[in-house]
């Protein structure tokens, strides 16, 4: 589209600017200056010797910023890199992302932390943020040096991909975590109940012979969570929600003032288990993709606010790793890359929510839910920004998949709304 890469100081302009802080929509101009922006001016045109970058098709947003990337690397950069994550989260209209502690080694040590930061501050296609391992080796055992992550730059503590079976280790897990104000991200589901499920258990699990995970896994898992959160007066966010009774159980503790959030996926909002009927591998994720039911609770969660925001738990597996029998293959898809496109789609499109309200989900709320910088739109803010055609109708397909994995079902998928690429600190990267 554009050949913006090397302008350092230009106007954005005409484009209808989505500032989620200010809530609201309007056609305006922004003047970008030494990677920040340097002016907002609500006009349509603006008088000036610097190259001006006609927008007037587009809805210019605050970058997004996700919660929950794996970006594989160190460890299974067969499945991912630093690097290729990195060109999919900008794909995506992400300018910020956390990436999970499940490497291998494990981010349980400040070495590893100041690995990825490194390569992604080389990399400079987005800015990584890193979630610390909550235990040792993420087994659920002994809890890590917090003091020494916390220095080395973790925004969060989690042991995603486990969840923390010994409640005596979760509670000092949050007590210490409480102690250096980060907050701990848990992955919300009863290892015994859940243990060699294929996909959610009900209807669709009988009749394909799979055995299902309960939702009552996931919603175990929770109340325990919310229980310690109360007790210990940590900051809890629980990771993926995907049952309705979860997104109860959320709704409840945070009416009786627990000091919680919580995130759902692109894929738990629009997908839900009658897909699996032609046992497709890349639709098996953990937690599985649910009932419809579920996914309706889940969409009322985020219009009435116990849904904080929205995370891809863009999961990469390589193509040998999910071209097996469906029992065998890893869960997770990728998401960084159709996030938007598919909420856009599903969501804004038929009239669940509106634009703003997305906009808000992806970008601000995120931000404030693990106290991120980013997220807004804002003289001497950085200029972390998405351009977006709303309109844009498009296939998506194998060809522009820029994680290295492929793992999703949407290739092949017909969306409105295109995220056309990001300026990270003024710097353009094309999505398209
Ligand atoms: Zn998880």
């Amino acid at each position: 589209m554009i050949d913006w890469k090397d302008k350092r100081e230009f106007w954005i302009a005409g484009a209808r600017i989505a500032d989620p802080e200010a809530e609201r929509i309007r056609v305006g101009s922004v003047c970008v200056q030494k990677g920040r922006i340097a002016e907002i001016v609500w006009q349509k045109s603006v008088e000036t010797d610097l190259p001006v970058l006609d927008a007037e098709r587009f809805v210019l947003a605050p970058g997004f910023v996700d919660l929950h990337a794996h970006l594989r690397e160190p460890g299974y950069e067969e499945k991912e890199t630093i690097e290729t994550g990195s060109a999919a989260a900008a794909a995506g209209g992400y300018t910020s992302v956390v990436c999970m502690a499940n490497t291998n080694p494990a981010i349980d040590d400040p070495s590893v932390v100041e690995y990825i930061s490194c390569r992604a501050q080389q990399v400079g296609r987005c800015r990584v943020y890193v979630a610390g391992a909550l235990t040792k080796g993420r087994l659920g055992e002994i809890i890590n040096e917090y003091y020494h992550l916390k220095r080395a730059g973790v925004v969060a503590l989690s042991d995603d991909g486990a969840y923390v079976t010994n409640s005596q280790v979760m509670r000092s897990a949050l007590e210490y975590a409480n102690l250096h104000a980060l907050p701990v991200i848990s992955h919300c589901e009863d290892a015994f109940l859940a243990s060699s499920s294929q996909m959610n258990e009900g209807y669709t699990s009988t009749r394909l012979g799979l055995k299902g995970s309960p939702a009552a896994a996931e919603e175990i898992a929770v109340s325990r969570d919310c229980m310690l959160a109360q007790l210990t007066g940590a900051r809890l966010h629980v990771a993926h929600v995907s049952t309705a009774g979860a997104v109860e159980l959320v709704r409840r503790a945070k009416k009786k003032g627990t000091r919680i959030t919580a995130e759902a996926t692109p894929h738990h909002l629009t997908l839900d288990d009658r897909l699996l009927d032609g046992y497709d591998a890349n639709l098996k994720v953990n937690p599985p993709l649910r009932g419809v039911k579920d996914v309706e609770a889940l969409r009322a969660g985020l219009l009435d606010g116990t849904i904080d925001c929205v995370a891809t738990d863009h999961a990469p597996h390589s193509e040998i790793d999910k071209d097996v029998e469906f029992d065998e293959a890893p869960a997770g898809m990728i998401g960084l890359e159709t996030a938007f496109a598919q909420l856009h789609t599903e969501l804004v499109a038929k009239g669940v929510i509106d634009l703003l309200d997305l906009v808000k989900l992806m970008t601000i709320k995120p931000a404030a839910t693990l106290g991120l910088p980013g997220g807004r739109i804002a003289r001497e803010a950085p200029a972390d920004l998405v351009l977006i055609d709303p309109a844009e109708e498009w296939t998506f397909e194998k060809r522009l998949i820029r994680s290295r994995s492929k793992n999703t079902p949407l290739v092949g998928a017909r969306f409105t709304g295109r995220v056309q690429g990001v300026f990270l600190e003024g710097k353009w990267q094309s999505a398209v």
